[in-house]
């Protein structure tokens, strides 16, 4: 089975026994919640758009591990062209879910830890490697959905992982058994961690030799003992609960994180990539980071385009459609996420093999797309506002325009253009609502920002990788100054 259906990824979720709590509550049911299934929805489009032949291409590869054709959130990527396809993929499902569809973590961690463990194999003598590549082949061949999980809480800024008051705000081994280890910690934000079955885990930034316990790296499935997670509230959450679907914007498709805590976890040696190797910690996490970098230039763009769509409809349902600078706005929308996408296709186009001979994106463009990532959403998010007007926060909920009395208020007033309905007005504008300040900003405002590392680690990243020196020595080659 190397492709599974929409729904039978649903029936394997349900199967897990995961310990998931929200608003004080176990929640026994996370498949059928209310406020939950939209993130499930998501990442079901991941599995019933590979089963389309129109989208083989994009959503599916096959496994230079197995031979298989399996689906490309799996794949470890085997040339310059899967890593553009991987953007292009991102982008469809970005544009056909308007949310996080989450299952591209796992992918990105697929890929940076089979590099790293190749190189600390190399250096080490380890097995890591073929750990990682079984593992791999087993996500392959069951098609699971797998959440990477790297962010620690970190607690006190200035201090690193063995200085801080409590051991546990960095995830570390506490136990090193003859069969495996067992650790513990916590993993923040972790996007859609729910809705996989399993979870790798890896350091959260470089460590030195007194942080070698923080230096670990794993993988288990969501629902070992010890595991519990702590589902993160979104703006406007609970109207998911309240029935009004109109309301909620876009009712089908959403994104969710969660705390996830790993209370003394037992990790057997076989799902082992890195134990105490700290001077990988740093690889890993700059090539996760890197490949996340680039999934934004997919993602963020595609739904920029349906909001960059929805600000359009509602242009034309306002009759504003015509004006020069309402044009001039979606022209200036356009320019901005099609300069994200340019990111992304770039640094995938300037991708290389590692030495373990899968690719890696070009790291300093990746870091680029990643720092516009956390400006030009902010400014089409400003222009979808601009353009569709204040009613986007102050328009009457579906009960009143359903009610036998206020609502033919509600239908008379806000009508605008001929020909469009007050619903239909009403719909666009909480979509637009959704994407700016709702449940799916969480995605496209505020994870554009942090996501993937904050603005400050892309500049850095930039630092490093910018070469000034050889930049330096142009300019001198032309000013004919000799050193
Ligand atoms: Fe994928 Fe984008 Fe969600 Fe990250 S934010 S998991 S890249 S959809
Ligand atoms: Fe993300």
């Amino acid at each position: 089975m190397a492709l599974m259906t929409g729904e039978a990824y649903i029936e394997s979720i349900r199967k897990l026994n995961m310990q998931v709590y929200m608003f004080g509550k176990k929640v026994e049911d996370p498949v059928d919640d209310p406020i939950l299934r939209p993130s499930l929805n998501s990442v079901r489009m991941t599995y019933d758009l590979a089963q389309k032949p129109e989208y083989q291409d994009l959503m599916t590869a096959v496994s230079g591990l197995t031979g298989e054709r399996v689906n490309r959130f799996t794949h470890i990527h085997q040339s310059a062209e899967d890593l553009v396809k991987k953007v292009k993929m991102q982008r469809l499902l970005g544009q056909q879910t308007a949310a996080c569809f989450q299952r591209c973590v796992g992918m990105d961690a697929f890929n940076a830890v089979y590099s790293t463990t190749y190189e600390i194999d190399k250096k080490h003598g380890t097995h890591y490697f073929e750990n990682f590549r079984k593992f791999a082949a087993y996500v392959q061949e069951n098609d699971l959905t797998v959440d990477g999980a790297m962010t620690d809480p970190k607690g006190d800024r200035s201090k690193a992982p063995h200085e801080q008051a409590d051991p546990d705000l960095f995830l570390h081994i506490v136990e090193r058994r003859e069969d495996g280890i067992v650790v513990r910690g916590a993993k923040a934000h972790q996007t859609g961690v729910l809705n996989s079955h399993e979870v790798i885990v890896m350091p959260t930034q470089s460590m030195r030799a007194e942080d070698a316990d923080y230096a670990v790296s794993f993988a288990v499935p969501t629902d070992t003992p010890g595991i519990t997670m702590i589902i993160g509230r979104q703006s406007c959450d609970t109207r998911k609960r309240e029935g009004g679907e109109l309301d909620v914007g876009n009712s089908e498709f959403g994104g969710v994180e969660a705390l996830t805590i790993f209370e003394d976890v037992f990790v057997p040696n076989e799902r082992i990539f890195m134990c105490g190797e700290y001077e990988f910690a740093g690889m890993l996490v700059e090539r996760f980071a890197g490949y996340h970098r680039q999934s934004y230039g997919g993602c963020k763009v595609g739904v920029g385009d349906v909001l960059i769509g929805a600000a359009a409809v509602a242009a034309d349902y306002n009759g504003a459609a015509g004006a020069s600078h309402i044009k001039d706005k979606l022209i200036e929308m356009t320019h901005l996420n099609e300069t994200l996408y340019a990111c992304g296709i770039a640094c995938s186009a300037e991708g290389h093999p590692t030495e373990s001979g899968n690719y890696l994106i070009d790291l300093l463009l990746a870091n680029v797309c990643k720092q516009n990532v956390t400006r030009f959403p902010y400014e089409i998010a400003r222009l979808a506002e601009d353009i569709a007007g204040g009613l986007v926060v102050t328009a009457p909920s579906e009960a009143d325009l359903r009610d036998p009395k206020v609502g033919p208020y509600v239908e008379k007033y806000f009508r605008a253009a001929p020909g469009v309905s007050t619903e239909d007005r009403l719909r666009i504008l909480r979509l637009i609502e959704n994407l700016t300040l709702g449940t799916a900003a969480v995605g496209y405002r505020t994870e554009s920002m942090h996501g993937a590392g904050s603005p400050q680690a892309q500049r850095i990243m930039i630092a490093r990788q910018g070469n000034l020196p050889m930049k330096k020595r142009l300019a001198k080659q032309i000013a004919h100054i000799k050193d």
